[in-house]
């Protein structure tokens, strides 16, 4: 007996190849029906013997294409009727905008077999793809997605690309960037003035120009890459130079997983994380020795790597057969990435000696992501080019919300029912052209997600540019959400947790409710709001912000702190070293507490002890010394399990931690001319057995046993792994980020969820 049934699917559902799946799994089963893309997503109706139709609907979600991420399937039953044959029905319009838009793609297998191959239309062309892979998020203007809304609208297609689109069992039914040599974009060589090298093969030309040591801007997908040869070191220190990129580390770019492997340490989870969809630039230990100059990431013992994932980087990696090109955002040290042609000739002047560029339009930047893998788990450190716009899928339904993030590393989030959208990396807020991008990214996500935020979230920093931009909204209620709340907030959201938990939120920066700066957190939190059971104790942070840059300046204020101007007498190589005009200006400036603001940062204290150790008395980028004395531990110690002591003084309901033992057994070790290694661990490991202590005193008086790690302290994998196991060894249930970023790059997230919870008030 035949039966109807009506099928609402919902989630990332369009531009994937939705359709062309529901049509085979349909036809293969002799159903009748129809399919379409509506603004909610797909909403389908099979017809057939009830088995058959059964069976339809249970294999739906589990085998959808590989880009499809279905999130909801709603099934009801309708009267069968004279139904034959099965349709793809045009789209419809209207309704509530719902449907979710893909991210950007890498080039898929079989797009890249027909690059390769001579006989295919399509060979060698720079813009092959299908509805598997390819543009998306970068490309679009509006919605719903189609191709009169992306810049692929100049394009009109050929008879042949023509008749794919149309036929619903090519892979390119539909897929609106489909071009060919006849119709699509094209590729183009200039000089540094703009004007075309006319030239027959521009990226041979490229190549050549890339093999003599210059350097290339190359249009990608999000932006514009500057590239050059990674293995020769006179080429990436000229870019260093131009770039006036001192020591940061440049992330390079490498044909296959063989050429990584010749260089770096690549486990299970590191290939499949190299493997992603969004071919993320992924941390792997560098092996020693190794053919990528030692310029590409100095003092470091990793090196960011990824894969090609557009067209033109295969090809050129075919043409040039390099090892791997170094592939650095094309801007000038913090700025954002450049995207457009006339734009990136005019900022990158003097940076590039040639451009590769497109007639493509990228209608919205959008930076590669950046991940590490830890406990074969994958772990967002900088979530853009791939994983936007894919949403965070949350438990509850939330209002429509705008969080506008921090000041470093920063992304916006706009909430909409149980889906939470971080947007791109945009960075640092502090020149005009990053405020900019910021508005842009924000106009663009509203756009296309059709979401009017009638709550705009932001952080307590007066200074931030964030903060004041929120501030400056009308007709709309403003939430102020303090900065490692909202961490907190956006760990439990990401784990789908109710509170309250302990939270561990340990950082560099964030303005605290006292309006000191805080950084070493113990919050007992639900999203409403948070009590500060515990903190790193106070010190003063000579000279501000320049104490961030100098991390001496941190040493010698915990060595006063602790020692009083006695430290000077202490047999040590810091203080040899320092130079005693600077030092006694820091000293005087703290003792007549001038431009000595208050802090209790987790990121500071690594500063003082790298410092003491030797490692850095300044930086050239931020969170460089923590970084370098996490390197610095050496693997054939890992089971040592010594650790520097902290004590815990009580201070109202909660504690201050107190670190005078610590900087007690530390300045006996370097008296005895311990390894910067082992001081290292002895350090993390003692931060791990404090706060451990901590977790174990609030069970004790609060009866919570769920902790939540988050910071920017916790893209540590030492410290993360550590913590994680010994609470969790101890019972506790532990609670960490993966697809959100720990770092500040997840925290507009935290902020949206505070503010749903919390009620709104003009400040
Ligand atoms: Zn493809
Ligand atoms: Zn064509």
């Amino acid at each position: 007996m035949a039966v109807r049934r009506a099928i609402e699917v919902s989630g990332i559902v369009q531009g994937v190849g939705f359709r062309p799946y529901i049509y085979r799994l349909a036809s293969e089963r002799g159903l009748a029906g129809w399919v379409t893309n509506t603004s909610a997503g797909v909403s389908i109706e099979v017809q057939g013997e009830l088995e058959e139709v059964e069976d339809f609907v249970a294999r739906l979600p589990a085998e959808a294409p590989p880009l499809a991420r279905v999130t909801g399937v709603r099934v009801r039953e309708l009267p069968p009727n004279g139904d034959r044959g099965f349709q793809i029905v045009l789209s419809r319009g209207g309704e509530a905008m719902q449907t979710l838009i893909s991210p950007d793609v890498a080039l898929c297998d079989d797009c890249r077999r027909e690059l390769f191959d001579p006989h295919d239309r399509r060979y060698k062309y720079p813009f092959i793809n299908c509805t598997n892979c390819g543009p998306r998020f970068t490309i679009v203007r509006g919605i719903p997605y189609d191709r009169p809304r992306t810049s692929m609208a100049v394009f009109p297609m050929c008879a042949a690309c023509q008749a794919e689109y149309e036929d619903p069992l090519d892979r390119r039914f539909h897929a609106q960037p489909n071009a060919c040599w006849q119709c699509g974009p094209r590729v183009e060589l200039w000089d540094t003035s703009g004007k075309a090298v006319p030239r027959r093969e521009p990226i041979a030309e490229a190549v050549s120009r890339l093999r003599a040591g210059k350097v290339v801007a190359v249009k990608g997908l999000g932006g514009f890459h500057l590239a050059c040869d990674a293995t020769n070191a006179a080429a990436v220190e000229r870019l260093r130079e131009r770039k006036r990129r001192v020591e940061k580390p440049f992330a390079i770019m490498a044909p296959d997983l063989a050429a990584i492997e010749r260089f770096c340490e690549v486990d299970e989870a590191a290939r499949a994380a190299l493997e992603r969809a969004e071919r993320p630039i992924v941390l792997l230990p560098k092996k020693q020795p190794c053919a990528i100059a030692d310029q590409v990431a100095p003092f470091n013992r990793y090196l960011g790597v990824f894969l090609p994932y557009t067209p033109l980087h295969h090809l050129l990696f075919a043409e040039g057969g390099f090892p791997a090109l170094v592939m650095t955002s094309g801007n000038l040290s913090e700025e954002p990435i450049a995207i457009d042609n006339r734009e990136a000739v005019a900022r990158l002047a003097g940076l590039a000696d040639g451009f590769l560029v497109h007639n493509r339009d990228i209608l919205l930047r959008c930076d590669d992501s950046v991940v590490r893998v830890s406990d074969g788990r994958l772990r967002q450190m900088r979530r853009s080019r791939g994983s936007v716009p894919v949403p965070v899928f949350l438990k509850d339904e939330l209002p429509p919300i705008l969080a506008v993030g921090g000041e470093l590393k920063n992304t916006v989030c706009l909430t909409r029912g149980r889906h939470a959208f971080l947007s791109q990396h945009i960075g640092d807020l502090e020149n005009l052209e990053s405020y900019r991008f910021f508005e842009e990214a924000v106009e663009h996500l509203e756009r296309i997600l059709e979401i009017e935020p009638a709550v705009v979230a932001y952080d307590l920093h007066p200074d931030y540019f964030s903060t004041k931009w929120a501030l400056e909204q009308k007709g709309v209620q403003l939430v102020g959400v303090q900065h490692h709340h909202a961490h907190i907030a956006s760990c439990m959201a990401e784990n789908h947790l109710e509170g309250p938990v302990i939270g561990f939120a340990l950082d560099g920066t964030g303005y605290g409710a006292d309006g000191r700066i805080w950084g070493g957190e113990v919050l007992v939190a639900d999203y409403a709001g948070f009590e500060r059971a515990a903190h790193l104790a106070y010190v003063p942070l000579p000279g501000g912000a320049a104490a961030i840059r100098e991390p001496w300046r941190m040493a010698v204020s915990y060595l006063a702190h602790h020692f009083g101007r006695d430290f000077l007498r202490l047999p040590l190589a810091f203080v040899r070293d320092l130079d005693p005009r600077k030092t006694e200006v820091a000293l005087r400036m703290m003792e007549q507490q001038v431009n000595s603001p208050l802090t209790s940062s987790c990121g500071r204290l690594f500063d003082a002890v790298a410092a003491l150790a030797g490692l850095r008395r300044e930086v050239n980028y931020e969170a460089q010394a923590a970084i370098e004395l996490e390197m610095a531990m050496e693997e054939a110690e890992a089971g040592d399990a010594s650790a520097y002591p902290f004590e815990l003084l009580p201070q109202g309901a909660g504690w201050s931690i107190g670190s005078a033992p610590l900087f007690g057994a530390l300045v006996e070790d370097l008296k005895h001319n311990r390894p910067v290694s082992s001081i290292s661990r002895r350090f993390h490991n003692g931060l791990v057995e404090v706060f451990l202590e901590l977790a174990r005193r609030l069970r004790q008086t609060r009866g919570l046993d769920r902790v939540c790690l988050s910071g920017g302290s916790f893209q540590n994998l030492y410290l993360l792994e550590q913590m994680d196991s010994r609470l969790a060894a101890e019972g506790f249930q532990v609670f960490t980020h993966s697809e959100v970023p720990a770092g500040d790059g997840g925290l507009s997230l935290g902020q949206a969820l505070v503010a749903a919870h919390r009620p709104a008030r003009r400040p």
